[in-house]
């Protein structure tokens, strides 16, 4: 059986083409994946009943389970996925903005060999990579299930997505080519994989690039990330830099708030001083506890002060909104385990 979601428009033409069928049917199908997001093959109602017999026989529209579904009191919504070997993912829909924008949070590996000390995928360790279609199919489950049309997607579930770079770059034309999301609605965050970093700067890639700093200096850095021994904070900068240089855009830093960690207004100073010269935003994630350590989240007032000090320093900050806390989406709590 083919399966029709992640096919391209070319793939398509080549299964219309068997079937003796024109190219404009090819396109039909195309629309009524990706733009409506039908569950059957039997809801492309424009097509012969005649034509969607002979489909069927040899192609299904998805070869994927939804596991779980859970509905937050903020409208967020995860889904656990299943995919045909049994592996299961997470992937969630924030809503901001009265609705108009919808994010996906999607995942680019199952478990991730990074593993930060604050983060529950990363304690799973690593499993496999996903394919470009299991990737495009989280959001297309989103889409199918719902009715509605994601507009932005943040790489923000689990794994680490420069570690799948070739999957995550296809995706992410597919995205842009045949969900029609403009590339600067596609985020990317890494933990700072610095190779990779360079190789998008040659790529010249337009979308939004997030770093997952989290540290003012290389001693907090290390305990938190052991990513950190292999590509320190020093070379992160040139990369960064080179980065900017080349796209044009303007980086996302991210930046998890551990009570007593590393949200201090010295490490508020100590942080402002190491992006002084790098062309960025920056984002203040509040620590969300997991049951895997015991870190803590900040006060208010200490998230508030951390933010003005960075703000004095002329640079745009923002707090992260808490989302789906009470179903577990939120960030770092993407395990995708069954329970
Ligand atoms: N591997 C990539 C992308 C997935 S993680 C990366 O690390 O950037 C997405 C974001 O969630 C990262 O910024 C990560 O640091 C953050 N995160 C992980 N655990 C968290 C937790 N317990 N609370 C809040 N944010 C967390
Ligand atoms: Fe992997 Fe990102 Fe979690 Fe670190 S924070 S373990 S890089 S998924």
């Amino acid at each position: 059986m083919k399966i029709l979601s992640g096919l391209s428009l070319a793939e398509i033409e080549k299964i219309t083409d068997e079937l003796h069928a024109s190219k404009f049917r090819a396109r039909q199908i195309h629309n009524w994946i990706y733009l409506k997001s039908v569950k059957s093959i039997d809801e492309m109602t424009d097509l012969s009943v005649k034509f969607r017999e002979e489909l069927k026989k040899i192609a299904v529209v998805t070869d994927i389970k939804i596991k779980v579904k859970q509905v937050s009191s903020d409208g967020t919504i995860k889904y656990l996925i299943e995919y045909p070997d049994g592996e299961c993912v997470e992937t969630v829909l924030m809503r901001f903005d009265n609705r108009a924008n919808l994010t996906a949070c999607v995942s680019s590996q199952i478990g991730c060999a990074v593993n930060c000390s604050f983060c529950a995928t990363g304690k799973r360790g690593f499993i496999r990579n996903l394919s470009y279609k299991e990737i495009i199919e989280q959001v297309l489950t989103i889409q199918r299930d719902t009715g509605l049309k994601v507009t932005n997607i943040v790489f923000m579930g689990q794994g680490e997505p420069l570690l799948n770079l070739e999957n995550v770059l296809k995706a992410m034309e597919i995205f842009n080519e045949n969900f029609q999301i403009g590339a600067r609605r596609l985020t990317v965050s890494t933990s700072g994989i610095v190779p990779k970093i360079y190789e998008l700067a040659e790529n010249d890639m337009q979308s939004t690039l997030a770093i997952s700093l989290h540290a003012p200096n290389h001693e907090i850095r290390k305990k938190l990330m052991p990513v950190e021994n292999k590509y320190d904070m020093k070379e992160l900068k040139l990369a960064l830099k080179k980065y900017v240089e080349k796209t044009g855009r303007r980086i996302t830093i991210e930046y998890l708030l551990i009570k007593g960690l590393n949200d201090s207004p010295e490490s508020a100073k100590e942080l402002a001083e190491y992006l002084s010269d790098i062309k960025c935003n920056i984002n203040l994630i509040p620590y969300n506890p997991t049951e895997q350590n015991d870190y803590q989240k900040p006060s208010n007032n200490t998230i508030q002060k951390f933010k003005y000090l960075l703000e004095h320093s002329g640079k745009k900050v923002t707090v992260r909104l808490e989302r789906g806390a009470d179903i577990d989406a939120a960030c770092g709590q993407l395990r995708g385990k069954i329970n």
